[in-house]
């Protein structure tokens, strides 16, 4: 009995020497915080919202009932559903940025946690069976060292208690980054970039994971490897949906303004 009553105690003890010498930091600013892993208040209260108006199916900005909008009806592969948690923006942005291009993969657990929080209630009223994150060409892998959608999958696939899938799709052809592209430019950039391996994939219900979502384009040709490989359904999650400024639906709309 003495060992049992003894060891919380010293447990507690040592935490709070532990909590003196490296007070809990908020992982997005560094700001005191009563709790490992927490968000400061300030931070906590600058996330940004959940998006609206976009369609349930395919998650670009187009208006549609449950059945998904026009692009998603003509086509034969769309996704099933569509689930994100914020929008990308400030502080988010920045600290997605970070977790990507700075090297620090230990944000994905906040970045995970973050976003289990806002999609949690709709992806457990999914029917799903694995988790699959869009993979990374392996150069890129190689020079990032991870896959940062592969670390919020891993973190999603747990809170869901279904396996996860890492090489169910694998991507073939080094894209050029998407960035300074336009809408049609990207969907070709990625046709065909994506294969499945329809012994992982077939007849299950696959959840894919993205971390940022801009025009679609990438996680629309995943979908359609999915698909085409015999999976029943697929749905999207991703952790930020950017929506496109005024200049991108220029271009998209097919005016084409030059640029000096
Ligand atoms: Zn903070
Ligand atoms: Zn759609």
């Amino acid at each position: 009995m003495l060992p049992q009553r003894i060891q919380p105690a010293a447990l507690r003890l040592w935490c709070r020497c532990l909590n003196l010498m490296f007070p809990p930091v908020c992982p997005f600013c560094d700001a005191q915080v009563a709790q490992n892993g927490r968000l400061c208040e300030v931070c906590r209260s600058a996330l940004p919202k959940q998006p609206d108006h976009y369609c349930l199916r395919c998650g670009q900005r187009a208006y549609g009932g449950p059945d998904g909008c026009l692009r998603c009806l003509n086509k034969a592969h769309a996704p099933n559903r569509f689930v994100v948690g914020y929008l990308y923006q400030s502080p988010l942005r920045e600290q997605i940025h970070r977790f990507k291009y700075r090297d620090t993969p230990e944000l994905s657990k906040q970045l995970g946690a973050l976003g289990w929080t806002r999609m949690a209630s709709q992806l457990r009223s999914i029917p799903l069976d694995i988790v699959v994150p869009l993979p990374l060409h392996n150069t890129k892998l190689i020079q990032r060292r991870f896959n940062q959608s592969a670390l919020l999958a891993g973190c999603w696939a747990k809170n869901l208690k279904i396996p996860m899938v890492t090489n169910g799709l694998q991507r073939f052809k080094m894209t050029q980054s998407q960035a300074s592209l336009t809408a049609r430019q990207r969907r070709d950039n990625v046709r065909g970039a994506f294969r499945a391996d329809s012994k992982q994939v077939s007849q299950r219900r696959i959840l894919l994971v993205d971390d940022v979502m801009t025009t679609g384009a990438t996680a629309l040709a995943a979908v359609q490897a999915l698909k085409r490989a015999g999976a029943c359904s697929v749905t999207i999650a991703c952790l930020a949906l950017a929506i496109p400024d005024r200049a991108d639906d220029a271009v998209q709309g097919g005016k084409h303004h030059a640029k000096h």
